[in-house]
Order: structure tokens, then C-alpha cells, then sequence
């Protein structure tokens, strides 16, 4: 039993907050105060490096001075019209989204995160097409509002199964480690699994499909490369069917994989594009759903049916002008490449030492080890959607990392 008292913050917080894909009783949150780079300090003092940058969105780090100036000079400057006027930062941000992003992605509908980007990115994809299916991998995270969860195959929408989006149907990832069609090679695995893909959109009606909605690189459903050619060969099969793509690089976004946008190493240009996390690197909430001309040409003569209060927030968008800035002067993209050699080169090491590990997935800084409990066997250390009575392990390894003054992602 824990004993320690707890922080007037930490009670509070405890007392009068909920805290999101846990269950409430027995938590003892880090009382988070500063951040500096790299690094997290707690209300006692105790530093933590930020091995994961927050929920992988902190991309240029903690405290950054530039980011702070530029929100707080347009906080003195005008801080919310409704998303029906046009601003500088909405404009500017625009703009430069529109020169980073793959092909002829070039506007943008902003969003608060990455849940409503892709929310809204599926009423488009259905509107455009005038088709209502959309199809996904099980083994994916689109966020937590209703569309976004039923597109997505994490366990974590088992609670709301029951009044789940229609017309979701979900297809299995080209999973070398677990191939689910007993593949011998990553080639076999993906041709496999696009032969399977095939398969399904004929049964369901291909005529019936809006779009394919997939994650740029899969992040917290573990890290899942996709093997060499898939995507493009994904895409052509797609484009056979009318069906559109929708990349969602709310994770994999703004450099996390050693280039700007993940999809970019499969050279693909996808119909629309999900923004969010990195594009302000959390210092305030902003997605988006960027698009090509074709389908925002769609709506010269009709009205866009998607709207909320803050979209395009100016103060939110002045902070993404300066956090792109930022990208820029630090050389992050190349950067986070580079690292990813070094981060690649450790984990080698690792993987020679604990037997545990039974696979390193990785590409640029988005990466993670999947842990077993034997290698031959592949049994994982917690199972899929596990019991939070099998969670024991999980638990033990969190807090340990906790100890060491480490923060990361245990899943
Ligand atoms: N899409 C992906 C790939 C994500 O990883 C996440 C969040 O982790 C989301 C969408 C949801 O973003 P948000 O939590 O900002 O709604």
C-alpha cells in the first residue's frame, strides 16, 4: 500500500480530475512542474527524461523559447476570431503546410487533434466519393471519438463496441513477426496480406468503399513496418477501386521517422493527410486534414460540411508557424535519421543480452521492442488486450522505469 502524502497538486488531480484509459483507483500520476528539453522535472525535483516525448508529440521538446514568445505575442495581439475570418498565423501555417507536404497536398481543414482530423477526414473521404465503407488495419489507432475508434482495431473501443460507427470493416496488418498467413518471407507477408485485402473489398462491394485509412508508420499498436513496397502496391489497388487514401500522420508526422511525413519513405502521395501532435509539438492543441486540389475543389460550389468553434484557433496556429520554424533551424528531420541509427545500433545490443526481446522495430525515433516471454514460442509478455490482472508485468516495468527517472511508453 502507498503511504506517501501525496501533493496538494496530485490530491486535487486525483480528487477532481479523471484520468484517461486507466482505471482511477491506485493511480500516483508524476506531478509534472517544468520541462526543459529532454527532460521533465516533478514537484520534488526529480528529473525525468522524456524518452518518448510525451505521448509522441513533443517533437522539439520541452520549454522552447521561440514557440512560447510567438503564442504569447499573438495572445497580445488577438486571441480568437470565429474560424470564419482569415489571420495571419491561419494563413502563414497554411501556407507552409502546404510546401512540407508530400505531391500536391496543399489545404488544410484544422482540427484540435489527431481524433477530430480524422473524424473529419472520414466525412470528406464519404461526402467526395458519396461512398459510406471505410477500411483499416485491426492493428491500428486512429483516436478515441466515435468514427476514429471504429476505424481503428485497438481494444480500447471494445467498451463502446456496442454503438460503434458502421460501415468500418477492418483487414489484417502485413505483420512479419506474426504474419497472420504463416508467410516465410516480409515479401510473402505483404503479398499475402494485399491478395487478402483484395479478397475482402470484392466480398464487401468495392464500389462500396470511401477510402483505406491506414497510420503513415504504426505507433502505439506496436510499431508495425510495413514491408518494402506494400504501400505503393496498397495505393494501386486502391486507385483501381475508386477507394481513397487516408494517411494519418498524427503520429508518425513531423519528423518522427527521419523524414517529414512517414509516408513519404513509400513514395506515396495519399488523397488526405491527418496532422496533429507534432505539428505544434503539444505546446498547444491543433490538427488537420490536408487534402489535394481535387478534392477540395469539390466543394467551390458546395458547402464543406465540417466546422467546429476553434478551428484554425489563431493563437494555436501561430504556434505551429514557430514550431515549424524551429524544425527548420535544428535540422530535426535529419536529425531524428540520424539518431535513429545511433537508438538502432543500442538496441542491436540489447536484443543480443535480453532474451526477452523478440523483436525491435524502427524507423527514425518511432520505435519500440516487442517483448516475449520466450523467442521461439513468441508468447508476449502481456497478452493482447490483457485483464488489468495481467498487466502485472507491464506495471512492474513502468514503475521501474519511473525509478531510473525515465518516462516512456509501456503498451
Ligand atoms: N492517430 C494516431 C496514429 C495516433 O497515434 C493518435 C493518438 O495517439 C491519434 C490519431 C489521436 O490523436 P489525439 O489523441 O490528438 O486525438
Amino acid at each position: 500500500m502507498n503511504t506517501a502524502v501525496l501533493s496538494e497538486s496530485v490530491q486535487n488531480s486525483l480528487d477532481y480530475t479523471l484520468f484517461s484509459w486507466s482505471k482511477q483507483k491506485g493511480l500516483n500520476p508524476i506531478d509534472a512542474v517544468r520541462g526543459e528539453g529532454v527532460y521533465l522535472y516533478d514537484s520534488n525535483g526529480k528529473k525525468y527524461i522524456d524518452f518518448s516525448s510525451q505521448l509522441i508529440n513533443v517533437n522539439i521538446g520541452h520549454g522552447n523559447r521561440k514557440v512560447i514568445e510567438a503564442i504569447t505575442s499573438q495572445l497580445q495581439q488577438l486571441q480568437f476570431v470565429y474560424p470564419g475570418m482569415s489571420t495571419d498565423p491561419r494563413g502563414q501555417l497554411g501556407k507552409r503546410l502546404a510546401e512540407i507536404a508530400p505531391g500536391n497536398l496543399s489545404k488544410t481543414f484544422f482540427t484540435l487533434g489527431g481524433a477530430e482530423a480524422n473524424e473529419n477526414a472520414i466525412k470528406l473521404a464519404r461526402t467526395v466519393t458519396g461512398r459510406s465503407k471505410i477500411m483499416s488495419f485491426y492493428r491500428s489507432y486512429h483516436g478515441a471519438t466515435y468514427a476514429a475508434m471504429s476505424a481503428g482495431g485497438d481494444p480500447r473501443k471494445f467498451a463502446m463496441d456496442n454503438a460503434a460507427v458502421p460501415n468500418m470493416i477492418h483487414v489484417h496488418n502485413p505483420y512479419y513477426y506474426r504474419c497472420p498467413y504463416g508467410s516465410s518471407s516480409e515479401k510473402e507477408c505483404a503479398e499475402r496480406t494485399l491478395h487478402q485485402i483484395e479478397e475482402t473489398l470484392k466480398y464487401e462491394n468495392p464500389e462500396s468503399f470511401a477510402a483505406f485509412i491506414l497510420e503513415g508508420q504504426s505507433g502505439s499498436s506496436g510499431c508495425i513496418l510495413y514491408p518494402q513496397g506494400f504501400v505503393k502496391a496498397l495505393h494501386t489497388l486502391l486507385q483501381k477501386y475508386g477507394i481513397l487514401l487516408i494517411d494519418d500522420e498524427v503520429m508518425s508526422g513531423f519528423g518522427r521517422t527521419g523524414k517529414m511525413f512517414a509516408i513519404e519513405h513509400h513514395d506515396v502521395v495519399p488523397d488526405i493527410m491527418t496532422i496533429a501532435k507534432g505539428l505544434t509539438s503539444g505546446y498547444l492543441p491543433l490538427g488537420g486534414v490536408m487534402m489535394t486540389p481535387q478534392i477540395a475543389e469539390h466543394f467551390n460550389d458546395q458547402m464543406l460540411p465540417l466546422g467546429l468553434t476553434y478551428s484554425a484557433h489563431p493563437v494555436a496556429c501561430a504556434a505551429g508557424v514557430a514550431n515549424l520554424e524551429v524544425f527548420d533551424e535544428l535540422n530535426l528531420v535529419s536529425n531524428a535519421a540520424e539518431k535513429g541509427n545511433i537508438v538502432d545500433a543500442f538496441a542491436a545490443r540489447m536484443f543480443e543480452k535480453h532474451q526477452s526481446i523478440g523483436d525491435w522495430r524502427n524507423q527514425g525515433l518511432l520505435g519500440c521492442f516487442e517483448l516475449v516471454k520466450n523467442r521461439d514460442s513468441k508468447e508476449p509478455i502481456t497478452p493482447w488486450n490483457a485483464h488489468p490482472s495481467q498487466m502485472e508485468p507491464t506495471q512492474r516495468m513502468l514503475a521501474k522505469v519511473r525509478e531510473l527517472g525515465m518516462f516512456t511508453f509501456v503498451r
